[in-house]
């Protein structure tokens, strides 16, 4: 096992990776941007490296400066978190060119599932269905009209290095798919440098249901269960649910059985998300996550697996702890993800925390880096906690998260807790029959009934 892990990432994730190397008796270096030396992972952490100053690419995306600190405090192992350089196929070659690990997948499976093109057609070799769409990236040369007719409108196009809903545009006829694919190259450009785009038929309700996996490096692979993510806003999650309410067990067992056997063949060893739109009972891939994800609590509270410890026994060699037969799902999870944003207009909030109460008891836990008298730096992700709630049963899970969000008491800074409970309250969310577009709809009828 590792003896000594360097944790390239901030906020919650930071501390949620920190806690498991601690409960393993693994020692942590922490790097942050000069924006973050009072951070709580930093303040735990059994060495700290500032590696630069506050904007990202010039901290936590600077390669060279966090390999510089692994090397210079003998780190075994990189955790790269999420986001930031998760993904990053050249830093997990770099990281294991200077003979540590790269807690996560191999470089090439990064690439393969980093281009969203090459992950689907990956994806249709595998035997995992994909939603209908053009072969591959869309020729400016050619004729995108006819394709878009014979796909049928509305289309979307997607930018194939996308990420974070970024570059998506929808067409809903031929009128509107001109400036939909200019729209979509430039924000493809501007946020990925790359401009290819890709088309596919845009669901009109679908649920977003993504399965976890991890696989070892001698050949196991098992599937844990799905979440459901569809309680989204701008394609951004908001609150994820496990299991989902629209996916019966012969279902989960089936799409679970799909992805297992698909990681197998394909050698993924690691935590892996992949992500499928869900409508009229078919199951259509999205995209694959190569890494862990913000929501895998959820999967945790269900399954009674700490992902991250196991994420880090398989990158040091060892086998997974549990087969298949033994993954057991136990009653049923929620995640509010508490951003610091107004939530009616959804405007970053970032400052000082003023009073903080963590709310507590049966089935309660809160993953965040907040503490009273924290300053929340504007130069990063908004998300400052997660709320994940457990319960025997969905309604008694939901009845608790309505009951922890009136104890979580946060001022200072503008948060999402109104939102979640409103969430909490409203009808579509009790009955669990909502789609990827309900979140939207909703936000504009309650401003609706306000105003009125
Ligand atoms: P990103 O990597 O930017 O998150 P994804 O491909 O994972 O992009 O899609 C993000 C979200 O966008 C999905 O959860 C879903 O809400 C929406 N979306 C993606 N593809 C489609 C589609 N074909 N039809 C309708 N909505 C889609």
């Amino acid at each position: 096992m590792f003896q000594k892990i360097l944790i390239a990432n901030r906020g919650e994730i930071a501390l949620r990776i920190l806690r498991a190397c601690r409960e393993m008796g693994i020692q942590v270096v922490a790097v942050h941007s000069s924006a973050d030396g009072d951070a709580m992972h930093v303040r735990l952490a059994d060495e700290s490296v500032c590696i630069g100053p506050a904007p990202s690419r010039e901290s936590y995306l600077n390669m060279q400066a966090i390999l510089s600190a692994a090397d210079v405090c003998g780190v075994d192992a990189i955790h790269p978190g999420v986001g930031f350089l998760s993904e990053n196929a050249a830093f997990a070659e770099m990281v294991e060119e200077h003979g540590m690990k790269f807690i996560g997948p191999s470089p090439e499976h990064i690439r393969l599932m980093g281009d969203k093109i090459t992950a689907k057609e990956t994806a249709l070799e595998l035997g995992i269905p994909v939603v209908p769409g053009s072969d591959g990236a869309l020729d400016p040369q050619g004729d995108i009209d006819a394709l878009a007719e014979r796909i049928g409108y509305p289309v979307l196009i997607k930018a194939a290095s996308g990420g974070g809903g970024k570059g998506m545009k929808v067409a809903h006829s031929s009128a509107d798919l001109d400036e939909a694919l200019r729209l979509a190259r430039a924000e493809a450009k501007a946020c990925f440098g790359d401009d290819q785009v890709y088309m596919e038929k845009y669901l009109g309700r679908p649920r977003h249901i993504e399965v976890q996996v991890i696989a070892d490096s001698l050949g196991n692979v098992v599937h844990l269960g799905e979440r459901d993510c569809s309680l989204q806003r701008r394609h951004q999650k908001v609150w994820e649910e496990a299991p989902s309410p629209a996916v019966s067990s012969e279902a989960r067992a089936k799409l679970g059985g799909i992805v297992a056997k698909a990681m197998k063949k394909l050698g993924y060893r690691g935590v892996g998300t992949v992500e499928f739109l869900y409508e009229d009972g078919e199951f259509y891939f999205i995209e694959m996550n190569t890494r862990l994800q913000v929501e895998h609590p959820i999967t945790e509270m269900i399954t009674g697996i700490d992902l991250v410890r196991e994420q880090i026994r398989v990158a040091a060699g060892l086998p997974l702890s549990f087969r298949q037969d033994q993954v057991r799902f136990k009653g049923h999870a929620i995640e509010c993800r508490i951003n610091a944003e107004d939530a009616v207009t959804f405007i970053p909030s970032p400052g000082k925390i003023q009073d903080y109460h963590t709310p507590g008891g049966y089935g309660v836990r809160v993953d965040s880096h907040m503490y009273q008298g924290y300053q929340i730096p504007s130069h990063y992700d908004s998300l400052i906690a997660k709320l994940v709630v457990h319960g025997e049963t969905r309604d008694e899970c939901i009845q608790r998260a309505k009951r922890a969000l009136h104890e979580y008491v946060i001022t200072g800074i503008n948060t999402l807790l109104p939102l979640h409970r409103g969430l909490a309250d409203a009808e579509e969310v009790l009955s669990g029959e909502y789609d990827i577009h309900w979140l939207e709809k909703w936000l504009v009828w309650k401003t609706q009934q306000e105003a009125a």
